[in-house]
């Protein structure tokens, strides 16, 4: 059976990321919030882009105010008053100043700020108490930030909001993205029913649909759920070549295990795919199919390619092989620099005993906080079965056991997978 890391491997390296060119979209820049940009971006303006006020104050010559103390100020002539946004009328001979406000436009001549602070107003003039530290203080000088021409953002990060003043300030008011992933949602079983099902004996319900529903449209993903479909192997079948020919990547949960009513795999042969994987060392998740279309059976493009994740029934199995197989797939499909496409691992405190029974490598939700500097781990309470998704709820993290480490003691080192939301809680600021 395939060990984790070599199943990640697999998968990762069958995912051709999105091209710049065919899968991209231009949105505006509202609209980009979360999106991948495809292309870098550079801008014709330096940054700042004239020297400027990091004060209000006045403009100065260094070499006129350098002796000032409280005791012998200087007396400088006010020339002109310049707000923010308005040109310079006059230069700053020696032994002038002008009025100047935060981020207006250094005028000609001036080469230093004093700060409001240190001056006071006398009429058409202003004394000046305090030398400023060194020629230039708070001047902010032209292309400091950003010279015009130099990457501004390169392709491949997400746009928050940091990144988009970036853009905004650049004037991007358009923004070309990899376009998000289609991803079909397929949930296998008799015993399935829709949420608004009366609940007949053995009945449950759907409840993976949803909850990948959930993770895809976190990832950036669209979501295609297609409901649920019986264990006949023509009606799935059916399905699976339905989902093959609209979507980027489909997901189906159930029916591969080794039980009688799992025909997923066969289907899969039967379409042509190439099953990369059947079963993976990790537990929740051991029954986890990937296939692999080099050419994607319904595609327009030549270059589209195609993953298929049957991923385990049980609803906690489903998630964790979603967190730790899908998402990492997804983010090196949609673009994402590499250095992003895992989510992030901590090493962490255990609060108590872990233990995998097992030799696969164990995955155990629970807790991730922040106390006195320190990750710290608490499992979930109740049982670590993969079909209690009740105590699923809440957490934050997965702790990861390796094959070769069998327990970690209470109070013991463990690297903990993020898998936020919900946000690392920060105990100090609780307690
Ligand atoms: P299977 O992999 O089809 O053998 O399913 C394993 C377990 O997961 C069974 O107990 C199923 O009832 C349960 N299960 C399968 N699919 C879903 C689903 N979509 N939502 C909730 N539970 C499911
Ligand atoms: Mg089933």
């Amino acid at each position: 059976m395939l060990s984790v890391s070599q199943a990640e491997m697999l998968i990762l390296e069958r995912v051709q990321p999105f091209d710049p060119t065919h899968d991209s979209e231009w949105v505006s820049l509202m609209e980009g919030r979360d999106r991948v940009l495809a292309q870098p971006i550079t801008s014709p303006l330096d940054f700042p882009h004239w020297d400027n006020s990091a004060m209000d104050g006045y403009a100065v010559r260094y070499a006129d105010v350098a002796q000032a103390t409280p005791e012998s100020p200087i007396t400088l002539t006010v020339v002109e008053t310049i707000p923010a946004g308005a040109a310079p009328q006059h230069t700053v001979t020696a032994g002038a100043a002008a009025r100047i406000f935060t981020g207006s436009v250094m005028p000609p001549g001036a080469d230093t700020i004093v700060m409001q602070e240190n001056t006071q107003r006398q009429g058409d003039r202003v004394l000046i108490f305090t030398a400023p530290a060194a020629p230039c203080a708070f001047v902010r000088k032209r292309g400091s930030f950003y010279q015009a021409g130099a990457v501004l953002l390169e392709a491949g990060i997400q746009l928050h909001a940091a990144e988009i003043a970036v853009l905004a300030a650049a004037q991007c008011a358009q923004v070309a993205v990899f376009r998000r992933p289609r991803v079909a949602i397929l949930s296998t079983g008799d015993e399935l029913v829709g949420i608004e099902q009366r609940l007949g004996p053995g009945q449950i319900v759907d409840s993976n649909q949803y909850a990948l529903a959930a993770a895809l449209a976190a990832t950036g993903a669209v979501p295609l759920p297609l409901g649920v479909v019986p264990d006949q192997p023509n009606v799935l079948k059916r399905q699976i070549e339905q989902a093959i020919a609209t979507a980027d990547v489909v997901l189906s949960s159930g029916g591969v295990s080794v039980g009688e009513y799992d025909y997923v795999n066969e289907i899969l042969a039967a379409l042509g795919a190439e099953i990369l994987i059947r079963a993976v060392a990790i537990k929740p998740g051991k029954p986890l199919t990937v296939a692999h279309w080099g050419l994607h059976p319904g595609a327009v493009q030549a270059a589209a390619a195609l993953l298929y994740f049957g991923l385990p029934g049980n609803p906690v199995s489903a998630l964790v092989t979603f967190w730790r197989f899908v998402q990492p797939a997804l983010r090196k499909l949609m673009g994402f620099k590499e250095s992003q496409w895992r989510s992030p691992v901590v090493t962490a405190t255990t609060a108590s005993t872990l233990r995998a029974d097992d030799c696969r490598e164990t995955y155990i939700w629970g807790q991730l906080h922040l106390s006195q500097g320190e990750y710290r781990f608490i499992p979930a309470g109740g049982g670590h079965s993969s079909g209690n998704l009740i105590n699923l709820a809440g957490s934050n993290g997965l702790a990861i056991l390796l094959p070769s480490r069998g327990t970690i003691d209470a109070g013991q080192s463990v690297s903990v997978m993020q898998i936020s939301p919900p946000f690392l809680q920060n105990m100090d600021a609780i307690v």
